[in-house]
């Protein structure tokens, strides 16, 4: 089958830069159309990411000529399905602007999350959740991630959400300076420090979960009934947000039952064998200082979930660690194995 042409808006930012890494030689997917702001639109890819490229691999030779527009659903050519970073100042109106195009959007700004009929989709939590993607109005449909910091902590939670029922999650993160875009934060705000606060992040935290891990009803989704508190926090990591979480249950699981689910934990995109699908989707580290971002990131190429200290809490009922790699699992990765899925199910026919 000839491979779907797609585009990467927001392409010189930290998400666009992962997404044109992730999409070399994507045997579904061609990248033919990039866009960001006035400051890149009108030059090629590859001159104005010589200074900005942040990635540990060279830029891919696909890219390097591509000449960046600013974002515009007109120029598109036979552009399926974008991929969005774009900035949350201007991703929701360009992001309607390409649905009501016909154009497929795969989002990982907050703009479109909270709409009822708009999945935060996370291909192995809630497939299921395409199923509102009918009652959206646009010719295309917008899709979204949820938030990097609630991603691996959603896909920890959902297989011991179906077997043992949810009460109350705390989550306390630590979340990686790649997270604030570039430039982000200032280097002498953040070396040898933490910064206890990241604007939105907690609001964010506390509601896009519950979002994730509800059901389909009457063409909307709605929210899982569980409370979470969130703690947000900045800290001197280049990559890999790592959250703390604390759990009490509907019934109180043993610890072998929870490490069970989590081991036998599979969702559609690993039966479907989709080319992004993490196996094993969560890798449970037995080593009582695991998962770190310098060790763990890389498992499954960024994909997987990796979760460690599993243990009682003298307060909840279990507490365990999760870290995701967040412009990987947390974004780009994510949002290329969502539009995998929509692939194998015809979505693109
Ligand atoms: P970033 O590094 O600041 O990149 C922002 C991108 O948006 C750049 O390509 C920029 O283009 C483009 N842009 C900004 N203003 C624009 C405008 N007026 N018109 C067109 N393009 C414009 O940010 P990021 O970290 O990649 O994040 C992108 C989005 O993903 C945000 O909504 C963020 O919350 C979300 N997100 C980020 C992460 C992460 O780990 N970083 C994870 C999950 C989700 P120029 O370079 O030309 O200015």
């Amino acid at each position: 089958m000839e491979k779907i042409k797609v585009g990467v808006l927001g392409a010189t930012g930290s998400v666009g830069q992962r997404f044109i890494q992730l999409l070399e030689n994507h045997p579904y997917f061609t990248v033919t159309h990039l866009a960001a702001s006035e400051k890149s639109a009108g030059q090629t890819y590859g001159d104005v990411m010589k200074s900005r490229w942040k990635i540990s691999s060279d830029i891919p030779a696909y890219a390097k000529d591509i000449i960046i527009s600013l974002p515009n659903p007109e120029v598109t050519k036979g552009v399926q399905l974008v991929f969005s970073g774009l900035d949350a100042s201007i991703a929701g109106e360009v992001e309607t602007a390409y649905a009501e195009a016909g154009v497929m959007v795969l989002s990982n700004s907050k703009n479109h999350r909270m709409d009822p009929n708009v999945p935060i989709l996370s291909a192995e939590v809630n497939a299921h959740h395409l199923d509102v993607l009918q009652f959206q109005k646009t010719k295309g449909k917008i899709i979204t991630n949820s938030n990097c910091t609630i991603m691996g902590v959603t896909i920890s939670l959902k297989p011991v959400m179906d077997a043992f029922g949810l009460k109350s999650v705390m989550l306390f993160s630590m979340q990686a300076i790649s997270g604030a875009g570039y430039p982000g934060v200032p280097t002498m705000d953040i070396l040898g420090n933490v910064v206890p606060y990241i604007g939105g992040e907690e609001d964010k935290a506390e509601v896009e979960p519950q979002k994730c891990l509800g059901t389909v009803e009457g063409g909307i989704i709605k929210s899982a009934d569980f409370k979470i508190s969130a703690h947000c926090n900045r800290v001197p990591v280049f990559d890999g947000h790592t959250v703390c979480v604390s759990v009490s249950f509907d019934k109180k699981p043993k610890k072998e039952e929870i490490l069970k689910v989590w081991a036998d934990f599979q969702g559609e995109p690993q039966k479907l064998g989709l080319p992004f699908a993490p196996n094993p989707a969560i890798l449970y580290r037995e080593e009582n200082d695991r998962p770190q971002p310098r060790l763990d990131l890389e498992t499954g190429r960024g994909m997987t979930t990796v979760v460690g200290r599993l243990r009682e809490d003298p307060i909840l009922d279990w507490k365990w660690v999760v870290l995701s790699h967040n412009t990987i699992r947390g974004a780009a990765g994510a949002a290329i194995l969502n539009a995998e899925l929509l692939y194998q199910k015809g979505f693109f026919n």
